[in-house]
């Protein structure tokens, strides 16, 4: 049957990725369509319930800049928030939740539910509708034909998905459901360039038969006998810490000579050892036997045991991720102090699955062989919710902006975590699952956390992805910030004069001159409590109405001390920005044959010609592609080559 409605855009998949580029076509204003497996998984974390961390925790601040769902759904489902890094530079700090999966999922569902423009339909997509070298639809099990001007698909580890515990294994997309296998075989024929990759998952254990006196107790930020007590970390900017449910602790165990001893007895059993799994993991995930293996010296790993929501008894045991056979996950769980009666609810497993491989995308994420046909997730070779739900959201972007006929919207690497992220996939793909660090954005101090709305707000506005409440507190947080950082700029102060207070004595050295309050924020050591009795007590935010000035003004007031603080490297960094700005962006032919440009190396035009840098920016990120080789492509442009 050919379904009576066309759509804008089509969205397969309902994960992380799959949900957000589905809000964010809808907000844009496009028909949307939804199509997944199964409604009742929408939004599902397929393993830990956890949301954020360094880097990660940055991407979700930018989707939520740019009006995403995740760091709401977080606020709303979060049972223990920790800024991690709080006592390092503020590039680094970073917000983590603990989530319960129930709320999580729930938040999302309701979300996706409530959008105008957006619709749901539970199916599995088996095939796409081509018409030329453009994708118009898909086709699901049952044969129903949906038509479309984009497709967005976000299938994640289900792509011809295939389980490992031991040496048994089975197809799945992940436990539970079903894989994609028409859809592989489909986009196989179509010989979209891919590969084979893996993750995996420990098991599950049910918390009653735990014995938490055994193991060392981590409340959350905020909780008592935490960092911060009574104040609550909060995700989103438009969240609050009262739409956080109950908070409850993590706790610690240790893996021992015993434990590594189990795991070493089971390597002749492992998937992964005996090569039954060809798709590479991720080095920063590494399974437990991967750990014992290959760090062989170490006597003992930290393992968290992490609730999984508020409703279950159902601990996630963070660090024991494994596919060793059952019988060998069962010994090595009890030999983990606390765990020795442990009872197992679901076994760990590895998954390999097919990905995508990026450097066959566009700048945009569309595909180079198909038009219309967009990649985004866990498919582009990427791991984790964060960098999924980051890439869903572009790609649900820039198909909503060609339905419309517009340009793409491209964030460069200086202005967000998600410019650096599609920038490493399309320019060097990938060789193993690909997850954030704030090392990997050469122009970190400007990438904070904290700033994310006032990089990426004004650009969703314009998009139509940001509605009127968050442009509005967005307004009052960016005009306080500046009348705040004028009014320090423009206050003068003789530390001299005043009563001799805390302040003083920190600032004793500088006294005998008039500074402004911005120049002795800038000092080391002097903070904006020493400011305020300086300054005679006064409000820092005093013309911000009564309501907002609760939560406002600490954001305010950290934007203020930050940019003081950190000015001289801000400055810097933006002067570098400044200057590679028209090199970074300068666009190369479309139809340049680079095995023509004789004077690079082979090397250098195989993989020109192979990747196809959009701009000589990309290029000078290609792997092979040296200095050099820019320079000389340089002059072969000048010369109208
Ligand atoms: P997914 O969350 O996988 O969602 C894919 C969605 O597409 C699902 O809703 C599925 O039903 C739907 N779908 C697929 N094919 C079709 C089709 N043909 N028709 C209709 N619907 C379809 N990340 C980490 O950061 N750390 C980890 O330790 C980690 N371990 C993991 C362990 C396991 C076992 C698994 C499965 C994943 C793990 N991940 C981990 C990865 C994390 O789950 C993913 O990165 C993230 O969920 C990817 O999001 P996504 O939206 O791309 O895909």
């Amino acid at each position: 049957m050919l379904y009576p409605q066309e759509f804008d855009v089509i969205v397969v998949g309902g994960g992380h990725a799959g949900t957000e580029a589905a809000l964010a076509a809808a907000r844009m204003g496009q028909g949307t369509l939804l199509l997944t497996h199964n409604i009742e998984t929408l939004g599902q974390m397929s393993c830990n319930p956890s949301i954020g961390g360094i880097g990660k925790g940055h991407l979700v601040k930018e989707v939520d800049a740019l009006g995403g769902a995740m760091a709401l759904a977080t606020d709303e489902g979060g049972i223990q928030f920790r800024i991690l890094n709080a006592s390092k530079g503020p590039a680094v700090r970073a917000t983590r939740a603990q989530a319960d999966r129930v709320l999580y999922k729930a938040a999302i569902r309701r979300m996706l539910e409530n959008q105008p423009q957006l619709w749901l339909f539970q199916q599995a997509v088996d095939d796409l509708l081509l018409e030329g070298d453009r994708v118009v639809g898909a086709v699901t099990q049952l044969g129903i034909r949906f038509r479309s001007r984009s497709v967005v698909l976000t299938a994640g580890t289900f792509l011809d998905g295939r389980i490992h515990v031991g040496l048994k294994h089975y197809p799945a997309g992940r436990a539970g459901d079903p894989p994609a296998v028409s859809l592989s075989a489909r986009l196989k024929e179509l010989q979209l360039p891919q590969g084979r990759l893996k993750t995996g998952t420990p098991p599950r254990i049910d918390g009653r038969s735990i014995d938490f006196s055994k193991c060392e107790e981590q409340p959350g930020d905020g909780m008592p006998g935490g960092v911060n007590e009574g104040v609550l970390p909060v995700f989103s900017f438009m969240g609050s810490a009262r739409m956080h449910p109950r908070q409850v602790p993590c706790w610690i165990t240790h893996t021992n000579a015993r434990t590594h001893a189990i795991i070493r007895s089971g390597f002749d059993r492992s998937p992964l050892f005996t090569g039954t799994i060809e798709g590479v993991g991720p080095r920063y995930c590494p399974s437990v036997e991967d750990k014992v293996q290959r760090f062989a010296d170490k006597d003992s790993h930290q393992i968290f045991l992490e609730p999984e929501g508020l409703s279950t008894h159902e601990v996630y045991p963070n660090g024991i991720s494994t596919s060793l056979p059952f019988d060998v996950q069962y010994d090595l769980v009890r030999s983990l102090p606390g765990l020795e009666n442990a009872h197992i609810l679901r076994p760990g497993y590895a998954i390999e699955y097919d990905y995508f491989d990026p450097c066959a995308l566009r700048s945009n994420f569309e595909t180079r062989q198909i038009r219309g046909l967009f990649f985004a997730g866990q498919i582009n070779g990427t791991t984790g919710y964060e960098e999924a739900a980051a890439q869903g959201l572009f790609a649900g972007i820039n198909a909503a902006l060609q339905c419309r006929g517009e340009a793409a919207w491209l964030p460069g690497r200086e202005q967000a975590y998600l410019g650096v992220l599609v920038d490493d996939l399309i320019t060097k793909g990938v060789s193993e699952p690909y997850r954030m660090f704030t090392s990997r954005a050469e122009f970190r101090l400007q990438l904070r956390e904290d700033n994310a709305d006032l990089r990426l707000t004004e650009a969703g506005r314009r998009m139509g992805l940001v509605d009127d409440a968050r442009w509005d507190a967005f307004g009052r947080k960016r005009d306080a910030v500046l009348r705040e950082t004028e009014r320090l700029k423009s206050t003068w102060v003789n530390p001299r004069n005043l009563p001799a207070t805390e302040s003083e004595r920190v600032l004793g050295k500088h006294i005998g001159h008039e500074y402004s309050l911005f120049e002795l924020l800038r000092r080391p050591g002097v903070g904006y409590s020493d400011l305020m009795s300086l300054d005679g007590g006064r409000y820092a935010c005093a013309d911000v109405s009564r309501e907002t000035l609760g939560a406002l003004s600490a954001v305010v007031l950290e934007q203020v001390e930050i940019a003081a603080k950190y000015a001289g490297y801000i400055d810097r960094q933006k002067g570098e920005v400044e200057r590679a700005a028209h090199f970074e962006k300068l666009r190369l032919p479309a139809d340049l044959d680079y095995m023509q440009v004789t004077a690079l190396s082979i090397e250098a035009r195989q993989a020109l010609n192979r990747h196809r840098p959009e701009t000589l920016g990309q290029a000078s990120r290609i792997t092979g592609v040296t200095p050099a080789a820019i320079s000389l492509l340089m002059v072969h442009l000048k010369k109208g080559g």
